[in-house]
């Protein structure tokens, strides 16, 4: 499959040369992501204005959008620059009058030549006792008339593209569309009472009501199901791949897995038992592992990792583990390293840090197999590091990384069994757009004995006394974080914000006592400002948003959050997260700059309510929409131009199912459906997994 077939070309050409659409305009369109015909197909409209003909205006509830018949009357000319320009018409039963501001007199007198019938469309209005219509949407002849559809559709738009050029624009691209063999499974189209690509392209841009607009409508569910169908192609093919051939099969003995668990100070949860037992299955099956660890901040995501990293070191091989940051690295070889111990495995870590003699000291034990599990960052899949029987790979706080990624990082792993760590509890619909391609295990339910975190809601002016509590909490030995927003579209102004913070709590809390830690400082001065709190040097941690998700002090216990109504539900609850780990009652303050809005009152009131981030980010979806859940570029959330997942849930479902089915029966996609498909996934740009088939 070398290159876009050229049944495409037409909708991948340029904009300019459709109807209307020159350079300028093309420019313009690019604002809003629409750079060639096919974005003109897949920009559907948002909304619809109702164009039935009326008699007259007489008797319409004003302002109203109306499209009547009128004869045109005398002109009556703009007294002063820029005033208003009145044309007097007629309708069958009333007069009223049309308005213009800043036009040219010559056009006008063309547009509407006094004595002649047109037909006008546009919004009429009272104005000092007279109906007026402000610069009509259509003045068109008589004959013209069937031209304006009885329900037009609205686009959305952008400066300097009116309705108009939209319309003609979409028009325009709409004839260039070829003809397309059917891609989707006949029997499902034909269950739904889909129409055809094609036909429901149409049908979507000429929509005839209010209820072809709706999600539910056919056609709309057509085309977003083609989007989600060949994202889920992808990621089946991506699936096909990273579990392509033999795996290594990496057989339990038990032996080191069971002085783990006799050296526990804790029997594992039912949760943690099952996943393991998930994983060793995978482990030990002949395919590669792909599997995803799902479980909530404190859901005992470690001690199921070292079991994994156990099983690939009993089979006599190695294991590694990847976190984002040096900081989270260390704190993982940190919480395993009491287990490893118990074990008698040898543990080591690996970060960008390591350089020279000793970095090549631990590129060398590892090359000989000397090194059981190897911990670090992005370094440990550096070119040159290289394992002796690497067997197993951990992937830990993954929601930072697509799906691209993971291939990549698959690839290099050779035939290594791979594990994802996520604590983001993203609703099981975006878990199948983003983890589609990865079998899942859940940790469901938490370790025993929890205190829960007490939650309040303070206002902001209350700042003051939230300082005077803070106060008397460090003086009794506790920590707290305290983290200050991105709020500004700027990110300077916003660092502007903590620092003046940072600067009031030393100056009320003790110059040494509060340390700050934010994006753009250098990774070692970070580290540095973490450490500190961690050994408790500083009491009160001032921080932006970048308090890593897995970081674990477990002597704090206060999480206040300046201007908590900016944030998401999803990640107030990571962040509240990061307290109720020690033993001692934690509390969360969330601050809200007053007033409140009644939805925001209501999104903060349910982290008060419960801590189950599943739920939190169900409601969060329901409340916001998929693509304010998590920055959907860090996500690594597939951005669509027409499914919506949170009210089409049920289509990524199907898709799924059939992407797999499609690729288990024909996976070389041959044959008419095959080639349909390959033409299906060159049309939503899924390049990807072009270059997959490729592969595969
Ligand atoms: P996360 O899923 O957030 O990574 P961790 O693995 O860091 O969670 O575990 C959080 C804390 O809970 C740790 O201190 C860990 O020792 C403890 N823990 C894990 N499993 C259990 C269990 N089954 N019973 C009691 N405590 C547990
Ligand atoms: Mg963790």
């Amino acid at each position: 499959m070398s290159g876009r077939p050229p049944i495409l070309f037409p909708l991948f050409a340029e904009l300019v040369g459709l109807d209307g659409v020159g350079p300028k305009t093309a420019q313009h369109l690019a604002q809003i992501d629409i750079t060639r015909p096919r974005d003109l197909l897949f920009t559907l409209p948002q909304s619809g204005v109702d164009r039935r003909r009326v008699v007259s205006v007489r008797g319409l509830d004003l302002p109203q959008v109306a499209t009547v018949e009128v004869q045109v009357g005398e002109h009556r000319e703009a007294t002063r620059r820029g005033g208003p320009w009145r044309v007097t018409v007629e309708d069958a039963q009333t007069v009223f009058q049309l308005v213009f501001f800043h036009a040219r007199a010559e056009h006008l007198h063309r547009l509407l030549p006094t004595g002649q019938r047109r037909i006008v469309s546009g919004r009429v209005e009272m104005f000092d006792g007279v109906a007026q219509m402000v610069h009509p949407d259509h003045i068109l002849r008589p004959e013209e008339g069937g031209e304006i559809p009885p329900f037009e559709p609205v686009y959305p738009l952008t400066a300097g593209v009116t309705l108009r050029v939209m319309t003609r624009a979409v028009r325009s691209a709409l004839a260039r569309m070829p003809a397309l063999a059917e891609w989707c499974d006949p029997q499902l189209v034909a269950r739904e009472g889909w129409p055809g690509w094609a036909e429901a392209l149409a049908q979507a841009h000429a929509p005839q009501g209010l209820r072809d607009l709706s999600p539910e409508a056919p056609a709309r569910q057509r085309l977003a199901y083609d989007e989600l169908f060949a994202h889920q192609v992808t990621l089946a093919l991506a699936r096909r791949i990273e579990r392509r051939g033999k795996g290594r099969v990496s057989e339990a003995t038990g032996r080191l897995q069971g002085r783990v668990l006799a050296a526990l100070p804790f029997r594992p949860t039912g949760a943690q038992e099952r996943a393991i037992r998930e994983i060793a299955a995978d482990m030990a099956g002949e395919k590669r592992m792909s599997r995803l660890l799902q479980g909530d901040v404190g859901s005992g995501k470690t001690l199921v990792a070292v079991m994994a990293l156990l099983v690939a070191v009993e089979a006599g091989g190695q294991g590694v583990m990847m976190a984002p940051t040096e900081i989270l690295a260390r704190q993982h070889l940190e919480s395993i390293r009491p287990l490893a111990e118990s074990a008698g495995v040898v543990l080591e870590i690996l970060t960008g840090r390591d350089k020279g003699l000793e970095r090549r000291a631990k590129l060398a034990a590892l090359a000989r197999g000397d090194i059981h599990v190897l911990v670090g960052t992005h370094a440990v899949f550096q070119k040159d590091v290289v394992f002796h029987d690497l067997r197993l790979a951990v992937i830990d706080e993954q929601h930072r990384f697509g799906v691209a990624q993971r291939m990549e990082l698959g690839a290099k792993g050779a035939a290594a069994d791979v594990l994802v760590m996520t604590a983001t509890p993203i609703p099981r619909s975006l878990a199948l757009a983003q983890y589609g391609d990865m079998d899942l295990s859940l940790l469901d339910e938490k370790p025993p004995g929890r205190e829960p975190v007490r939650t309040a809601l303070v206002s902001g002016e209350r700042l003051d006394e939230v300082v005077g509590h803070l106060r008397g909490a460090i003086g009794e030995g506790r920590q707290a974080y305290w983290v200050c927003p991105l709020v500004s579209e700027s990110e300077v102004v916003d660092l502007a914000a903590a620092e003046e913070r940072f600067g009031h709590l030393r100056a009320a809390l003790g110059e040494g006592r509060v340390g700050l830690v934010h994006g753009r400082m250098l990774p070692t001065e970070k580290d540095a400002a973490m450490a500190r709190f961690i050994a408790g040097e500083t009491a009160v941690l001032v921080a932006t948003t970048v308090i890593e998700v897995g970081v674990n002090v477990p002597n704090a216990s206060i999480m206040v959050i300046e201007r908590a109504d900016n944030f998401g539900l999803a990640q107030l609850h990571q962040l509240r997260g990061r307290v109720g780990r020690g033993s001692a009652a934690s509390t969360c303050l969330l601050m809200y700059q007053a007033p409140l809005g009644e939805t925001a009152r209501r999104r903060l009131e349910l982290l008060r309510e419960t801590e189950d981030g599943f739920r939190i980010a169900e409601e969060d979806l329901a409340m916001r929409g998929a693509g304010n859940l998590i920055g959907t570029a860090q996500s690594g959330l597939p951005k669509f131009r027409i499914a919506d997942i949170e009210h089409q849930a049920a289509l990524m479902r199907i898709a799924r199912q059939d992407a797999r089915r499609l690729l288990e029966e024909n996976p070389a996609l041959e044959g008419p459906r095959g080639e349909a498909v390959r033409v299906l996934l060159w049309l939503m740009e899924q390049d990807r997994a072009i270059r997959l088939i490729s592969v595969g």
